[in-house]
């Protein structure tokens, strides 16, 4: 950073009105907005060591529910950082069937169920050491709030709300506005991330355009608490229950706790226009039988957008979470494909304030995280739209011989095209930083980019896969800071000449690994993998040119 009297100089120039700072904070990253992305990101670097400070204009305390399906690659963050457990014990109790039921009502007909074997409780999958979990944002903010805040180098501050910022050579003057107090204050950083969610001011400000579908549907959420709602009806436990009336699908329960709390979904434009008119009482009878006990806690209205800015870096300033990206929350998938971001632009932004990233290795964020946003933001566009596209008869809910045909037309069709929406193992796992600036490409084929089912790949750019290791282990437990070299098998080349390349500036580990699960899994028996978990370079043989390759992956080529 330039001499703190000359930012000190030129904010002051800038700033109007009462409100002169006194004095100038100092950070390395200044994160604006704690909600999980931005908690999630401060809780990486801390688990680095960066020096970082987040601030959130709210005071932290979530009212109501948003998120709730953890998919497994969150998770293996999660693991990452030590609160896998954490999160697996504040959601849905490991007992509780992920079971995906549509009815017409819970007092009518039950049209077709989807049950996830795969999904909720601790005993791992074959592709991952976790499973994916439904852990509401109600516990999972604050589990990454105290992940991060138990950093010391990280700065945790709620009630200051962002304003605007100036860009310098060398980093960011931020002018925030400490809300308890109402005095205004500068902050210095070399880099700036917005984490400020979908309504990003400092995205507007840039000039970002979000490119997509914006306000495709209307809706309200209505937190309700109903103890053991599967006591008051037939169709057993379900995580997920949609309703079918003879509008198509317009509503939905989705379990939270296991015990009482639900967030149940109206969808419509005269609701979200009006949400003060609804009677949120009327409407759960509806689904749900009068008779059943419930407790309404708090309505919000909320709109879904497919759309993805059209930058994710201009400058110092990035873009990650849903800042970046919205998506329909059809497939779950707007918090996790934020956590992935920042685990992606976390260790970018550590190597380069440690020195040892090239110059190039920021700018690599957008060009493979993006192309990650758009993937995901279009498969859940086509989730609705599949949705859309499948008729609903208007005699689905009578009981009478065209009502139970009407119904076993709607479960063939559910059953065939809604299995995307629920499992989505390949989604969540199966994304490959392809072409990537930073990965070294073998030649091999793409791996088929599927949704329900994931298929490891040990390919530059693929997430290094899950297997077993002797001591009990994950491979992934091995990845972490900074980069690894597995050697694999009883007979891989001698590592010296990568290790003496890396040893100019690049973090990296040698792991000798034999268990054959492992060597037909990575397929190589060189794997290089970068301190997020992805595979950069693979061969059977030492590279011809160490010193080309440590300059690739550290973003200097
Ligand atoms: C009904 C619903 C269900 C969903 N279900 C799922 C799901 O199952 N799985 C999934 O992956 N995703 C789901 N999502 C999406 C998920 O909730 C979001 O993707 C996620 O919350 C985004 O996190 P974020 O941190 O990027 O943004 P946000 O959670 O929006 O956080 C942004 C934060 O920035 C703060 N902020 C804004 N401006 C400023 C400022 N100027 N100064 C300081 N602070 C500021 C805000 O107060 C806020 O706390 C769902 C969304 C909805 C609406």
């Amino acid at each position: 950073m330039r001499g703190v009297q000359g930012q000190q100089q030129r904010f002051e120039r800038q700033a109007k009105g009462p409100f002169l700072p006194t004095e100038i904070l100092h950070t390395r990253v200044l994160i604006v907005g704690a909600g999980p992305v931005g908690l999630a990101l401060a809780a990486e670097l801390g688990w680095r060591g960066v020096a970082c400070s987040i601030i959130e204009q709210s005071d932290g305390v979530i009212h109501h529910p948003r998120a709730t399906a953890v998919n497994a690659r969150s998770m293996e963050f999660f693991r990452r950082w030590g609160v896998a457990d954490l999160v697996r014990e504040a959601g849905t109790p490991p007992n509780f069937p992920h079971t995906v039921l549509f009815v017409t009502s819970l007092q009518g007909f039950e049209i077709a169920r989807i049950e996830r074997p795969g999904h909720g409780g601790t005993r791992p999958t074959e592709t991952s050491p976790e499973r994916p979990q439904r852990c509401n944002q109600l516990w999972l903010d604050p589990i990454l709030r105290d992940l991060a805040s138990g950093f010391s180098c990280v700065t945790l501050r709620y009630r200051w709300r962002f304003e605007s910022f100036i860009e310098e050579q060398d980093g960011v003057l931020a002018t925030v506005r400490d809300l308890a107090s109402d005095d205004v204050r500068t902050i210095a950083a070399e880099y700036l991330v917005d984490c400020s969610g979908g309504h990003s001011a400092i995205r507007e400000f840039l000039g970002i355009a979000m490119m997509g579908t914006p306000d495709i549907d209307y809706h309200l959420s209505i937190f309700v608490r109903a103890p053991e709602l599967w006591k008051h009806h037939d169709k057993g436990k379900a995580a997920l229950i949609h309703f079918i009336a003879a509008q198509g699908p317009r509503r939905n329960l989705v379990l939270l706790d296991g015990r009482e709390l639900w967030r149940f979904g109206v969808t419509g434009k005269e609701f979200y226009d009006d949400p003060e008119r609804a009677d949120a009482n009327r409407l759960f009878d509806e689904v749900a039988g009068a008779a059943t006990p419930r407790e309404i806690i708090s309505i919000r209205r909320w709109s879904a957008r497919d759309v993805v800015a059209d930058k994710y870096r201009v400058g110092r300033v990035f873009l990650a979470g849903d800042a970046a990206h919205l998506n329909h929350p059809d497939g779950g998938f707007g918090l996790n494909t934020g956590i992935g971001d920042v685990a992606d632009l976390g260790w970018k932004l550590s190597a380069v304030l440690e020195g040892w990233g090239g110059a190039h290795l920021l700018d690599s964020y957008a060009s493979e995280r993006r192309p990650v946003g758009v993937r995901n933001v279009r498969q859940a566009e086509e989730n609705l739209q599949i949705k859309k596209r499948r008729p609903t008869e208007p005699a689905i809910a009578d009981d009478t011989a065209e009502g139970a045909e009407a119904r076993s037309r709607m479960r063939e069709a559910i059953l065939r095209d809604s299995l995307r929406n629920y499992v989505t193992d390949g989604t969540a796992l199966g994304y490959c930083y392809d072409p990537s600036p930073i990965c070294w490409d073998d030649g091999s084929p793409p791996v088929a980019d599927t949704i329900t089912e994931y298929r490891p790949s040990s390919r530059p750019g693929s997430r290094a896969p899950h297997a077993w290791l002797a001591d009990g282990r994950s491979t992934l437990d091995l990845f972490g800071r900074g980069f690894t070299l597995l050697r694999v098998g009883d007979d891989p080349p001698a590592p010296d000449s990568i290790a003496a390349a890396f040893a100019r500036r690049v973090p990296l580990s040698i792991e000798q690994i034999r268990e054959p699960l492992v060597r037909s899994i990575y397929e190589r028996r060189l794997v290089l993998v970068r301190p997020d978990g992805h595979v950069a370079w693979r061969s059977n043989d030492l590279p011809d040119d160490p010193l080309a390759l440590a300059d690739r992956v550290r973003g200097a080529a």
